[in-house]
């Protein structure tokens, strides 16, 4: 029988390693997605979509499909999903892994302020009013709310649903991966000046982080929540060496 693997997805990671193995005669994968997004990209590989209902709907899903190994390939910032990961892995022994994006790290010139949270992004922007590039989630929009004398542009995925908004906000739909010219004049049309960012880490949005610091524009950065692991991979390759480890041999 193959190995019944559980990627937690979501990420550009999660999709790669989809790719990656589609088609492996010893794996029998199955990709979760949270359901955020309504046109989710195309993969190659089994999708199921929603939350499990909590770890203990984690621990019966794990049961329920014979789930062997679990790996993690949510965005560093789904802390929640991790810590039900790893506490449903550790109830039914199943083996967890987690692939985990580096940081970015900041450059010599790079003007980073780095804040414990999207709240503190929003205070940190100060009373006076500022045009600012927002480049987080949809459901981090409201928070902005609260500091409305700033003008914002958001780049989104999806239009948010939340009716607390900002009232000077405009928003731009796109999905990245983005190009480094186009950033800088996309900053430089809006006259934004400062952009608020989390520090996703990996290629796909890093190259609004190079405008900025093209252009010298401070960037807030809301640091990393900490997140649970299991064995941290830094690569699709360490993950299908280590799946292909637990994988019974001659499938
Ligand atoms: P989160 O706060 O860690 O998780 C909230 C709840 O959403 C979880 O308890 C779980 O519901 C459900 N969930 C999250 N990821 C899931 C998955 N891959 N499959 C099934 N259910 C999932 O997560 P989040 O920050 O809202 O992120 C949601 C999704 O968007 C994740 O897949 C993440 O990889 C992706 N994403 C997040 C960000 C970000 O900045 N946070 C950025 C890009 C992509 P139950 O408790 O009901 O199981």
């Amino acid at each position: 029988m193959p190995l019944r693997v559980l990627i937690l997805g979501g990420t550009t990671e999660a999709s790669a390693l989809a790719r990656r193995i589609a088609g492996d005669t010893q794996l029998a994968p199955v990709l979760s997605l949270a359901g955020r997004t309504t046109n989710p990209q195309p993969q190659p590989i089994p999708t199921r979509t929603g939350g499990f209902g909590g770890i203990e709907g984690l621990v019966r899903f794990l049961r329920s499909d014979g789930i062997d190994a679990v790996i993690d390939a949510t965005h560093p910032y789904a802390d929640q999903m991790s810590t039900h990961a790893v506490a449903a892995c550790r109830e039914t022994g199943v083996p967890l892994a987690s692939l985990v994006r580096p940081e970015w790290q900041r450059h010599a010139h790079d003007r980073w302020q780095v804040v414990a949270d999207t709240e503190a992004a929003a205070k940190s922007l100060g009373p006076a009013p500022r045009r600012v590039f927002l480049s987080l989630g949809r459901q981090d929009l409201h928070v902005f709310a609260g500091a409305p004398q700033h003008h914002y542009l958001a780049r989104l995925i999806e239009r948010p649903e939340q009716t607390a908004l900002p009232p000077d906000l405009r928003l731009l739909q796109a999905r990245g991966p983005f190009d480094r010219a186009d950033e800088e004049r996309l900053l430089r049309d809006e006259h934004i000046d400062v952009m608020v960012s989390k520090n996703a880490g990996g290629t796909a949005t890093y190259a609004k982080i190079e405008a900025a610091r093209a252009l010298g524009l401070p960037v807030i950065m809301i640091a990393r929540p900490h997140k649970p692991a299991g064995t941290v991979m830094a690569d699709v390759d360490a993950c299908v060496a280590w799946l292909h480890g637990l994988a019974p041999r001659g499938v």
